[in-house]
C-alpha cells in the first residue's frame, strides 16, 4: 500500500507530502486501513516505527471530511480575549493519552502537521506545564487533545474546562509505560471520561499502542476493546 492508494482526503495527502513521508512504514500499512474501517485495535509498536502517524493519519483523515459539522464549539477568533469572553468548554473528538511531556509535545507537533489546512484544532496538556495557559488553549476550541494521564484527569474533573461527551477516538500511546501503582483507577477514570461520555457502547473507538504486551495491557484490552478488535 502507498499513501496515494489508501483512499485519503486530498488535504491529508498534501500534508503527508509536506511532511516528506514518501512511503508508509509497516505499522502504517496495517493501521491506516484498519482504523479507516472503524475497528478498535491493539498494536505492538516501538518508538521510531512511525506509530504516531499510523493512528493520527487515519483518524484526522476521517474527521477532515466532516470537520465543518463536527468541529468543537469555539469562540470567535476575531473578538476572543482570554478572561473577557465567556469560556468555551473543550469537547474534543479525539484524546491521545501518553506517559510523558516530551512524547505529548512530539505527538502534538505531528498532529499539527496533519491538521494543516483543515478546521481541526489540536491541543496539548501535560503535568508540570502551566495549568492556566493550557486551559486557555483548550477554551479556544479543541478537537484533538494530546495529554498525560494526571493532567487529563485533572481537566476531566473540571466540567467547565473539558468534557468527553463528543469523544469518537481514544488512543493510549506507550500504554506499558503507564503501568504504575494507581494505573487501573486512573485508566478507569480516563476511559469512562469521568462519567462525561454520553456515547453508546461501540461508538468510541479505542486504540492501544504498546512496546510490550504484559498481562495488564492484555486485561485492559479485554475490558475496553470491541470483541472484533484487530491485533497488529
Ligand atoms: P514515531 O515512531 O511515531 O515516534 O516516529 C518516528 C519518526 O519517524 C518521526 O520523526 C516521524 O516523523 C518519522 N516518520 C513517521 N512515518 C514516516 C514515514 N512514513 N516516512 C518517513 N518518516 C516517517
Amino acid at each position: 500500500m502507498t499513501f496515494d492508494a489508501a483512499g485519503l482526503h486530498p488535504v491529508m495527502l498534501r500534508n503527508i507530502e509536506l511532511s516528506r513521508y514518501q512511503v508508509p512504514t509497516p505499522i502504517q500499512k496495517y493501521c491506516i486501513p484498519t482504523i479507516k474501517q472503524g475497528k478498535d485495535l491493539i498494536a505492538i509498536a516501538q518508538t521510531g516505527s512511525g506509530k504516531t502517524a499510523a493512528y493520527l493519519i487515519p483518524i484526522i483523515d476521517k474527521l477532515m471530511g466532516k470537520a465543518r459539522k463536527l468541529c468543537a464549539p469555539r469562540p470567535n477568533p476575531a473578538t476572543y480575549r482570554v478572561g473577557i469572553d465567556p469560556p468555551c468548554r473543550a469537547e474534543p473528538l479525539v484524546v491521545v493519552v501518553c506517559p510523558s511531556r516530551e512524547l505529548a509535545v512530539q505527538i502534538f507537533n505531528e498532529a499539527r502537521k496533519f491538521c494543516y489546512r483543515s478546521m481541526l484544532r489540536p491541543c496539548v496538556a501535560y503535568g508540570g506545564g502551566p495549568v492556566r495557559d493550557q486551559i486557555d488553549q483548550l477554551q479556544k476550541g479543541c478537537d484533538i487533545l494530546i495529554a498525560s494521564p494526571g493532567r487529563l484527569i485533572d481537566f476531566i474533573e473540571r466540567p467547565d474546562v473539558l468534557t468527553l461527551k463528543r469523544l469518537m477516538y481514544m488512543v493510549v500511546d506507550e500504554a506499558d509505560e503507564m503501568l504504575h501503582a494507581d494505573w487501573e483507577e486512573e485508566f478507569k477514570k480516563i476511559m469512562t471520561g469521568g462519567g462525561s461520555t454520553e456515547q453508546e457502547d461501540g461508538q468510541v473507538k479505542y486504540m492501544f499502542f504498546s512496546a510490550t504486551f504484559p498481562k495488564q495491557i492484555r486485561d485492559l484490552a479485554k475490558t475496553y476493546l470491541m470483541e472484533n478488535h484487530v491485533r497488529i
